[in-house]
């Protein structure tokens, strides 16, 4: 077991945990986040399905074959991006009880970013997806 970090919905009523480090931590501009998550981009803490528990219900649907996003029914908060295949579950950052648990690493999706956002954090920027 690795540190565990908390985190949850608005309301409260979905709680997670997370054990350990992620696997990568990337801020994706791609216009699917940018709809699915009504905002100008989306910061998420990409980590092994295995290290991510979640307590309470959550809501979700698909925005592509490739991955499901997951909300709180009762408050509408976009927690999880959940891939359908079961390997790796993106958290949100903003959604940690510590808002700087984690802080981003690299940008992706950069041609499909929202032209008023500023990109000045000196971080690596991808035009598309990283394996
Ligand atoms: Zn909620």
């Amino acid at each position: 077991m690795g540190r565990i970090r908390e985190g949850g919905c608005l309301c409260g009523a979905v709680r997670f945990k997370t054990d350990g480090e992620p696997l990568n931590v990337r801020i994706c501009h791609c216009r699917t986040c940018q709809k699915a998550m009504g905002s100008p981009f989306y910061a998420r803490a990409l980590f092994d399905a295995r290290a991510v528990t979640v307590e309470g219900e959550t809501a979700h649907y698909a925005t592509s074959e490739a991955l499901h996003r997951e909300f709180c029914p009762a408050c509408g908060t976009r927690l999880f991006s959940r891939r359908t295949n079961g390997t790796a579950v993106g958290v949100a950052l903003a959604t940690f009880d510590d808002r700087n648990a984690f802080a981003p690493t690299e940008h992706i999706w950069v041609s499909e970013k929202i032209e008023w956002v500023r990109i000045d954090d000196g971080l690596t920027q991808h035009p598309g997806t990283v394996t």
